[in-house]
This record gives structure tokens, sequence and C-alpha cells, in this order.
């Protein structure tokens, strides 16, 4: 009766818990809200902050391993769980992702060690945490992102700028805390790849997947072979494994990648950012594939052997984003579930959150089928009837 621990209690914790206890291992969730996803579904849930020393002592006791399912965990938390259990991954690896300086630095520095990120870079950019430096932006990052080096997710402490006084009033508004201006590049499509790496420095992968963001957020993933360019996909798969290797990862990491114009035919690949967890692009592998990110999440942590996983089938996955869940004066409505799940092929996973907001993950439908034709079809109808945006690329 093994107990495996996750700090933080949202969708992707919840999910977790499912893969753990599916395995047999009872499961301890350590997240304030008393409604939380992950704790709800949880064997144990510690209504504590992140950083209390009593939830954590708690957790590190019961715990066999304990793994983490939102970056912005503090550090400090991770390192003083790892005093008395395994910790995956660990703290020094959060950290990095946790900070866009942190991570573009050993981007560029895993670039420079493996022969085979060799032309996977970042986005030209600039650090700016002083007046000074925002002086001395060279003018060619511009127009750009502006984006603080801490805390942003699903495009949120993110600022389009045009020029220099755009970019100067961006950082006032965003209180001159630490950021980085990165240069807008053109992207001709996005993509991610996801690994685990166990203790022994073992790694296995999914495929990359490609994936349409609206409004800073994920809306669609396309998993199957042939979403992309061969070639591209195994310098995103190598650069990937060269980034876990680099900072010494233990457990599931995802890596974001732009596929940008340089006038080839197939485009560029700029490597965007990381996330040190299972990842909403990865949701598609619940359905298509035989082992998924949460079994992989579980395995490494707990020290099992990592599979190397088989997708089955292609897949899509449509992210359900709260707007589904209201109607055009925002008054809430049920989706017509009835009508999504006559669809061949199609699994809902619906997070349990009682309130839909704009924006607010909720749930995910992934869709699968015998054949890459059959798959979107079926995606197409579905993202009709919840009126669901971002599917005119596919
Ligand atoms: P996540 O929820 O994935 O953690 P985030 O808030 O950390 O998102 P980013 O991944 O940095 O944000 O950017 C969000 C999206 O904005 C990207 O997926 C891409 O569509 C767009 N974007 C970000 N940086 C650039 C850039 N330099 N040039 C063009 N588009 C960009
Ligand atoms: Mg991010
Ligand atoms: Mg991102």
């Amino acid at each position: 009766h093994a107990t495996l621990g996750v700090m933080g209690g949202g969708q992707l914790g919840r999910m977790f818990v499912h893969a753990a206890q599916r395995l047999g291992y009872f499961t301890a969730v350590l997240d304030p809200d008393p409604h939380s996803p992950a704790g709800r579904a949880s064997h144990h849930h510690i209504q504590t902050g992140y950083s209390d020393a009593h939830g954590l002592l708690q957790l590190s006791s019961l715990c066999a391993a304990v793994t983490t399912e939102f970056e912005n965990v503090p550090a400090g938390a991770l390192q003083a769980l790892a005093v008395r259990c395994p910790v995956a991954p660990g703290a020094a690896a959060v950290a990095i992702a946790q900070d866009r300086i942190q991570e573009k630095a050993h981007f560029t520095a895993s670039a420079a060690e493996s022969g085979v990120m060799a032309g996977v870079s970042c986005a030209p950019y600039a650090v700016i945490e002083t007046p000074e430096q925002l002086q001395a932006v060279p003018a060619d990052l511009l127009p750009g992102i502006l984006k603080t080096a801490r805390m942003g997710y699903d495009g949120k402490g993110q600022v389009r700028v045009k020029d220099a006084a755009g970019l100067a009033a961006a950082w006032a508004d965003l209180k001159q805390v630490p950021c980085v201006l990165e240069k807008m590049l053109p992207l001709k499509a996005e993509c991610s790849v996801i690994v685990a790496r166990g203790w022994q420095g073992d790694i296995v992968s999914f495929a990359p997947q490609c994936n349409v963001h609206v409004d800073g957020i994920l809306a669609v993933t396309e998993a199957y072979e042939g979403n992309m360019p061969p070639a591209l996909a195994a310098r995103a798969l190598d650069a990937a494994k060269s980034i876990a290797n680099h900072i010494g990862y233990v457990g599931v990491l995802c890596v974001e990648f732009f596929v940008i114009e340089d006038g080839s035919a197939h485009g560029a690949l700029v490597v965007n950012e990381m996330a040190p967890r299972p990842h909403n692009s990865g949701h598609y592998t619940l359905d298509a594939c035989d082992v998924s990110q949460f079994d992989l999440q579980v395995h490494a942590m707990a020290g099992l052997p990592l599979p190397q996983p088989r997708q089955h089938s292609p897949a899509i996955m449509l992210n359900l984003l709260g707007e589904v869940w209201l109607d055009a004066q925002g008054r809430a409505h049920t989706p017509d579930w009835q009508a999504v799940l006559a669809l061949p092929g199609t699994h809902l996973h619906l997070y349990g959150k009682t309130e839909a907001r704009a924006g607010r993950k909720m749930g995910h439908l992934n869709i699968t089928g015998a054949d890459v034709a059959s798959v979107k079809a079926t995606a197409r109808q579905a993202a009709a009837i919840l009126g669901l945006p971002g599917f005119e690329g596919v």
C-alpha cells in the first residue's frame, strides 16, 4: 500500500492520481483548495499552502515518492520534501523551468554541449531586469513579445509590443518585474515533445505532436504520423532528449517548439519553453497510446521500468475551455454531450471543476480512429457541435 504524492491539485494532478491508483497505489495531494480536482479524487488531501512546513512534513511522511503537477511550486518546498523522500522532478530542474531567463540559458547550453541540438536555438531575446537593460534593447528585437520571467502561463504575463515606446509602457504595466523580450517570429506551426527520464538516465518518448493555440491557450493537438515533416520531428525529439539529459531530469518533461518560416521548404525549429510535468498537449496519450504520459510520470517517480510508449491510433485532442459552457450572453448552459458522444472514437475527459469561466481548462475531448481522415472528420463535427475555435488550420 505505498502512497505516491503530488504537489498541486489541478487536472494534471487528477490524471496522475488516476494513473497511480490504477497501479494500486494510494495517493496524496497537497493543495490548499478544498475543491481541487486532484484533491477530491485522492485518498489523502492535505489542504495547506505549498510552503507550509506541517503540510510538507505530512506529505513526505505519507509518501514513497513525490512529484509535482504545476511548475510554480516553490523550489524550497521540493527541497524540503527531498530531505525525506525521493522527489521527481527535482527542485533544481523545476527552478530552471520556472524562470524563462534560466530556461533559455540552459537551452543555449545544451545546444552548445550536444551536436544534436545544433540548429535548434531560442528565439532572439533580451533579458530586461533594469531600466538600463530596457534602454539597451536592440531595435531588431521589435516587434516582439515581452514575457515575465516567472509565473506566466496560458499567455498570461505577456504583452505584444510594436516599438520602443510600447515596450517601455508594457514593462511599466508589468510593474518592472524581470522579463524577457522575444522577437516576434513568423510561426508556420507549433509542436511539442514529451519525454520521460528515469533515475538511471534511461529515456523514452512520444512522437512530436502539433499544437494550435488560440489567444495564447492550447486549443487543438494533432498527433499522428505525417503531422509534420519527419526530419523536423526527428530533430525536435533529439533536442528534447538532450535538454532532459543536460539538466539530469527525472520524470516527465514537455518541450515546446515553434516551426518558423526561414525560406526553406519545411521551416526551422526554435525551442520555446519547457514544462516539468505532463502537458496539456500530451492528453491524447490517454486514449491513443498503450502507455500515457501520466503512466510514465508514475513509473519514473516510483523507479519502475519506463516502457517505450506505442501509439496505436491517430488522434486529435480538442481542449474544452469554460466558453463551451457559456452561451453568447455569458449565461451557463450544458453542452450537447449526447451529440458529441454519439460520434465514433470520442473520449470525453472532464476535470470535475464546478465553475466554468472563460479561458478556464474544464476538460478535453480525445478523438481516435482507424485513420487520419476519419479522425479529422469526427474532430470537425465535434468542434462544430461545441462551437470550438482553432480548427480552421487542421
Ligand atoms: P503555456 O501555457 O504553454 O505555458 P505561456 O504563457 O508560457 O504558455 P508561451 O508558450 O511563451 O506562453 O507563448 C504562448 C503562445 O504565444 C505560443 O504558443 C505562441 O503561439 C505565441 N508566441 C510566444 N512567443 C512567441 C514568439 N516569440 N513569436 C511568435 N509567437 C509567439
Ligand atoms: Mg509556459
Ligand atoms: Mg507555452
